[in-house]
C-alpha cells in the first residue's frame, strides 16, 4: 500500500522527522513532529496512537485536499521505519466507499452524538467528563470533515454576556490543558493576544461596558486607545481608529487536533467513536428513546444530539424538526512570509474590524485575513450534495473587494505580499447570532448544538454546558440565551436566511441598547400593528413580535444608538406622567398564555409552583416555578377562570413571552400518568391590552357593563365580560405600580376592542405609551424581568422572593434541594439600587465594586420617572446586601457611586394598585 508520494514536501518532512524525533521519545517527540509537518501541511487531521509509540499514525491534510498517513515504527524512542500513504480526499467523498472505521459498532448506548465536528466531540468528552461514559459518536465521514477543518480556528474570551464569556474561559482553560498534555500536545497559540477595533465613541463606550460585564467573570480585557493598538500591533495604521478592546488570552489553535483531543480523551473514559458511518433515520418509541439508523446498522439509545454542522437540517428533518440555522459562505486567505512579522520577535495580536468587517491573526510569518462582505452569499439553501466534504466553496474574492479595501488601508503590509491560498467555506448563522445548545423544541430526549458561527473558540464551552443539561438537566450558567426553545413558531427557512445575511454582514458590530435590526421584519404582528405605527409608534422587537416601544415625537425622531440616556429620555418621561395622573393604553402581545384544564389542575400547579397556589374562582394569582436543584425555572400568573359557555373551569397560566416552548415543555414533562391534566397555548390566539393608570377603572366602565368598583373587583380579580362588543377577559394586576386592567382578547376581535377602549378614553387623557415606559415603571416598583433578574443561577430567596415559598405546603419540585441551599446560606442576594448619575443606565452585566474588588452584578437597570431615581437591580454578596450598603458601579468605564435601596421605592404599600 505504501508508496512513492506525489506531494514534494513529505519525502524531506520523513528525513526531518526521523532526525528530530528519534532522540526525544514520549510528548515531546509527538510535539517536535507537530512542529516539523506543520510547517508544510495546511492542516493538521489528527495523530492515531496504536500501542503507545511503538507504532504511531499521523494523518495530515494539505491545502490541495491531499491526505497523508504517516506510519512511524518506534522502538526504544527511535524511529526504525517511516512510510507514508497520500490519498486525494475525493475518495473520501463518497461515504460507501468506505467501511465503519474504529470500535465495533454497540447495538444499545445511552447517548448517541451525531457529527463529529467540534460541537459534537466537545459534547462527546464533556458528557464523559459528568459521568456518562456509555456515549457514542457517529460520524458520516472522517472527524473535522464538516467545516471544523478549514477553520480559522481564533479562540477569544469576548462575549455578549456572562454566560457567553464564562463558556468561552471554559474553552480557554480547556484547550491550554489539552496544548500542555505531555502525551498528546495539541498546538494552540494563547498568549497572542488580540484587539477589538473602534472608530466611534460608541463604540468605545461599548467596550467599556463588555470590559465590566467581563470582570464579573474574573477575565480582564483592557479598552486601549490608537496609539496603544499600534504599539501592540505593529503592522497597522491608526488613521481613522479610535482604540480598541484588548483580550490578552486571544489566540488561536489547530482545529483537527483539538478534535483529536477531544475524541481521545472521550474515548479513554470509555466512549466509542464510529467514523464513516452516516446516520440515515431516526425513530422515536413511544418510551421516548430513540433508535439512530446507520448505514453500518441501528443503535439503540436514550439521547440523541444533532451536532451535525451544515448539514443540521438534513439530520432534522430525520425527526421531523426544522432548525432556524442558515449557512453562509465565509472566505478567509493566507499571505506569504512577510518580513516585519517574520523580524517582529513576537507573534502579532489578533485584529477584529467592525469598521471594515475584517479579521486577521498571524500564520506562520504571514497573515490569516477573514471577511464579512457586504455581498454576502447563502449556502446550500435547495439542499447540499452528499460529496461535499472535507471540502471548500469556489475562491471568490471579487466579492470581498469592499472589506479587502478596509484591511489594506488598516494593514498596508498586506497590499505587497502574495496570496498562496484562499479558503472559502460554509458557516452557519441562527435568528439572532447566537447557537442553538440545548433541548429540541417539541422533541424529548433530544438536544442539539448547532448554528456555530465561532464553534472552535465556543466549542469547548457550548459541549461542557450541553453535556451538564443532558446529565444534571441543568447547566452551571443560565443558559436561555442559547435555548433553542427562545425562538417560538416564526423561525422559517426564509427568516432565518435574511437575518444570517443581517448577522454575517454585522459580524463584528455588537447590538447597542434598544437597537433591533431591520431584516425580517415584522415577523409576527398584530391586526393592531399597523394602527399603532400610524399613531407614530416606534417598535421593539419580542421573539419576533413587534411591541410599541414609545410613541415618537415626530415621524423623523431617531434616537442615537449607545449605552448612555438617549433622546427617548423625555418621551418615556411624557408617557408615564400620563399613566400617573390619567390613563394609558398599550398592548402587549406574544405574551404566554397557557390553558390549563381538567380536575387535577391545582394539584398539579401545587407540585410545580414553589408557593401557595391560588385556587378560588376569580382570583389571580403570582408563583415561582423551581427546577430540581431549587433554582428558579420560571415564573408564573395563575388566574382561575369558573365554567362559563367560553369554556369548562380553567385556569390561565401567564408567562413571559418566548416562555411558550419553554413552560409548555417543562409542564408537559412533569404530567403524571392518569392525571386530569390538559395543557393548551392561546399564546397567538390572544393578545393583552393594558389599560393603567387612576383613570383606568373610568375607561373600563364607560365600555364594560358590570361594576369595576374597587369592592366588586378588587386586585388580583379576573372577570370574563365584553369590551365594547370584543369577548375579553380582564384581569385587575399591574406591573406598573398603577390601577391597571391586563384585558385579554382574541385576535379577531381585537381592533373592536381597541376601538372601544379609545372611544372611551377620549374623555379621560387616555393615551398610548410603549414598552420604555412600563420597563422604567416596573423598576420602581420592585417587579423582576425572567431572563433579566430571574435565572436559573439562583433560588428564590437569593432573588428576593421569600413570600412566594411555603416549603411547608408539602412536596414540590426542587424542594428538598432548596431546603438545603437555604440551610447553607445565600451565595448572592438580589437588590434594588440606586446609581448615582443622571447620564446612563446601569446595563445588565456591569460589575458593582468595593475597593477595586467584584462584589456583585447588574441585572436590568433604568431610569424610574415618578421617582426621580437611577435605578437598578443586581446580585451582590450578601454581606454587602443591606439598605444603604454603598459601593461603585462600573458604568462603561466609569466608577460610579451605588447604594442598595429597600425594593419598591414608589408607593410600597400597592396603595395604588389597590385603589
Ligand atoms: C472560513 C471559516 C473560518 C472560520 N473561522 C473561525 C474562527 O476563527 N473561530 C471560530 O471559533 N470559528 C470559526 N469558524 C466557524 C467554525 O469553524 C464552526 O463554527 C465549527 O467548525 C462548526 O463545527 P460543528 O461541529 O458545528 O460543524 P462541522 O465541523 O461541520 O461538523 C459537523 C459534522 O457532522 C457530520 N454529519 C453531518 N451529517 C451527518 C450524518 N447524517 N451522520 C453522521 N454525521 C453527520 C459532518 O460530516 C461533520 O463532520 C470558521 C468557519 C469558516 C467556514
Amino acid at each position: 500500500m505504501f508508496r512513492s508520494l506525489p506531494m514534494p514536501w513529505i519525502a524531506p518532512v520523513c528525513e526531518r522527522t526521523k532526525e528530530a524525533i528519534s532522540p526525544l521519545g514520549g510528548g515531546n517527540a509527538l510535539h517536535a513532529l507537530h512542529h516539523i509537518v506543520s510547517e508544510k501541511a495546511h492542516v493538521i487531521l489528527g495523530v492515531h496512537e496504536v500501542e503507545r509509540f511503538n507504532i504511531m499514525l499521523v494523518t495530515y491534510v494539505d491545502h490541495m485536499q491531499f491526505i497523508a498517513i504517516f506510519c512511524f515504527i518506534i522502538s526504544d524512542f527511535v524511529i526504525k521505519k517511516v512510510a507514508a500513504l497520500v490519498i486525494h480526499t475525493a475518495d473520501r467523498a463518497n461515504p460507501k466507499k468506505n467501511e465503519p472505521e474504529g470500535d465495533a459498532m454497540k447495538s444499545r448506548t445511552k447517548v448517541v452524538v451525531i457529527g463529529g465536528g467540534i460541537a459534537g466531540c466537545s459534547t462527546l468528552y464533556h458528557l464523559t467528563q459528568e459521568g456518562w461514559t456509555d456515549v457514542v459518536l457517529v460520524e458520516r465521514n472522517e472527524l473535522t470533515s464538516g467545516t471544523t477543518w478549514h477553520s480559522a480556528a481564533q479562540v477569544t474570551n469576548f462575549g455578549m454576556n456572562q454566560t457567553m464569556v464564562g463558556l468561552k474561559t471554559h474553552s480557554i482553560n480547556l484547550y491550554k490543558e489539552l496544548a500542555e498534555d505531555p502525551d498528546y500536545p495539541i498546538n494552540y497559540h494563547h498568549g497572542d493576544g488580540g484587539i477589538r477595533l473602534a472608530n466611534t465613541p460608541e463604540q468605545m463606550q461599548g467596550y467599556r461596558h463588555f470590559a465590566s460585564m467581563a470582570r464579573g467573570m474574573d477575565v480582564h480585557f483592557e479598552v486601549i486607545d490608537a496609539e496603544e493598538c499600534a504599539r501592540r500591533h505593529p503592522l497597522i495604521s491608526t488613521d481613522n481608529l479610535l482604540g480598541g478592546l484588548w483580550d490578552p488570552l486571544d489566540g488561536d489553535i489547530d482545529p483537527a487536533q483539538l478534535c483529536q483531543a477531544l475524541a481521545r480523551r472521550a474515548r479513554k473514559a470509555g466512549a466509542e467513536i464510529y467514523r464513516n458511518t452516516p446516520v440515515t433515520g431516526l425513530t422515536q418509541h413511544k418510551d421516548d428513546t430513540w433508535t439512530v439508523h446507520t448505514e453500518h446498522g441501528d443503535i439503540d439509545c436514550d439521547i440523541v444530539v444533532n451536532a451535525c454542522g451544515y448539514r443540521v437540517n438534513e439530520v432534522g428533518a430525520m425527526m421531523g424538526v426544522h432548525h432556524p440555522v442558515a449557512s453562509m459562505e465565509h472566505q478567509y486567505f493566507l499571505t506569504e512570509e512577510i518580513a516585519a512579522i517574520r523580524d517582529a520577535g513576537h507573534r502579532m495580536p489578533l485584529l477584529r474590524c467592525p469598521i471594515s468587517d475584517y479579521y486577521c491573526r498571524q500564520e506562520k510569518n504571514g497573515l490569516l485575513v477573514g471577511f464579512y462582505e457586504q455581498d454576502c452569499k447563502t449556502w446550500g439553501m435547495n439542499g447540499i450534495d452528499p460529496n461535499f466534504v472535507n471540502a471548500l466553496c469556489p475562491d471568490d474574492l471579487d466579492r470581498v473587494t469592499d472589506v479587502l479595501e478596509g484591511a489594506f488601508a488598516r494593514m498596508p503590509a498586506l497590499m505587497e505580499v502574495g496570496i498562496h491560498t484562499v479558503v472559502n467555506g460554509p458557516i452557519t448563522y441562527t435568528i439572532d447570532g447566537a447557537p442553538l445548545v440545548g433541548p429540541i423544541p417539541g422533541k424529548r430526549n433530544a438536544f442539539c448544538i448547532i448554528g456555530l458561527r465561532a464553534g472552535l473558540g465556543e466549542g469547548g464551552g457550548h459541549g461542557r454546558l450541553l453535556a451538564q443539561q443532558i446529565v444534571h438537566g441543568e447547566a452551571c450558567y443560565d443558559t436561555w440565551c442559547l435555548d433553542p426553545r427562545r425562538f417560538t413558531g416564526h423561525t422559517n427557512v426564509e427568516l432565518t436566511a435574511l437575518k444570517a445575511i443581517e448577522d454575517y454582514q454585522n459580524e463584528f458590530r455588537f447590538h447597542f441598547p434598544h437597537e433591533h435590526r431591520p431584516a425580517g421584519r415584522p415577523a409576527k404582528t398584530t391586526p393592531l400593528t399597523p394602527i399603532f405605527a400610524a399613531e407614530g409608534a416606534e417598535f421593539t422587537v419580542v421573539n419576533g413580535w413587534e411591541r410599541v416601544d414609545y410613541i415618537k415625537p415626530g415621524s423623523d425622531f431617531h434616537p442615537t444608538l449607545s449605552f448612555s440616556f438617549d433622546e427617548t429620555f423625555d418621551v418615556v418621561a411624557r408617557e408615564t406622567k400620563n399613566l400617573q395622573e390619567n390613563v394609558g393604553l398599550t398592548e402587549v402581545n406574544g405574551f404566554n398564555r397557557l390553558e390549563i384544564t381538567g380536575t387535577d389542575r391545582h394539584e398539579f400547579l401545587d407540585r410545580m409552583m414553589c408557593g401557595a397556589v391560588t385556587k378560588r374562582d376569580r382570583r389571580v394569582g403570582l408563583g415561582y416555578l423551581l427546577n430540581h436543584n431549587g433554582m428558579i425555572k420560571a415564573e408564573a400568573t395563575i388566574a382561575n377562570l369558573p365554567a362559563s359557555d367560553r369554556g369548562p373551569a380553567r385556569v390561565w397560566y401567564g408567562s413571559a413571552a418566548a416562555s411558550e416552548y419553554h413552560d409548555m415543555d417543562w409542564l408537559q414533562a412533569h404530567l403524571h400518568d392518569g392525571e386530569d391534566v390538559q395543557i393548551r397555548s392561546l399564546t397567538n390566539d390572544q393578545t393583552i391590552l393594558v389599560l393603567a393608570g387612576p383613570k383606568s377603572r373610568d375607561v373600563l366602565s364607560a365600555c364594560a357593563r358590570g361594576d369595576w368598583s374597587r369592592d366588586a373587583f378588587p386586585w388580583l380579580s379576573v372577570r370574563e365580560c365584553f369590551v365594547g362588543i370584543a369577548p375579553a377577559t380582564v384581569l385587575n394586576i399591574s406591573f406598573s405600580g398603577e390601577l391597571a386592567y391586563e384585558i385579554h382578547v382574541p385576535n379577531a376581535s381585537l381592533y373592536a376592542a381597541y376601538l372601544s377602549l379609545r372611544k372611551a378614553g377620549e374623555t379621560h387623557g387616555m393615551k398610548l405609551f410603549g414598552a420604555r415606559a412600563i420597563e422604567s415603571m416596573r423598576m420602581e416598583k420592585g417587579f423582576l424581568h425572567w431572563k433579566a433578574d430571574l435565572l436559573t443561577e439562583f433560588d428564590p430567596f437569593e432573588t428576593g422572593l421569600d413570600r412566594f415559598v411555603k416549603l411547608t405546603k408539602g412536596d414540590f419540585i426542587g424542594r428538598n434541594a432548596l431546603q438545603k441551599r437555604l440551610e447553607s446560606g445565600p451565595q448572592k442576594k438580589l437588590v434594588s439600587l440606586k446609581i448615582d448619575t443622571t447620564k446612563a443606565p446601569a446595563h445588565g452585566g456591569a460589575s458593582l465594586m468595593l475597593d477595586g474588588v467584584v462584589v456583585g452584578t447588574i441585572t436590568s437597570g433604568d431610569w424610574g420617572h415618578r421617582t426621580g431615581l437611577n435605578l437598578a437591580y443586581g446580585f451582590l454578596n450578601p454581606e454587602f446586601s443591606e439598605p444603604g450598603s454603598r459601593m461603585q458601579l462600573d458604568l462603561c468605564g466609569e466608577l460610579i457611586g451605588a447604594e442598595v435601596i429597600a425594593p419598591s421605592p414608589y408607593d410600597p404599600d400597592l396603595s395604588r394598585v389597590r385603589s
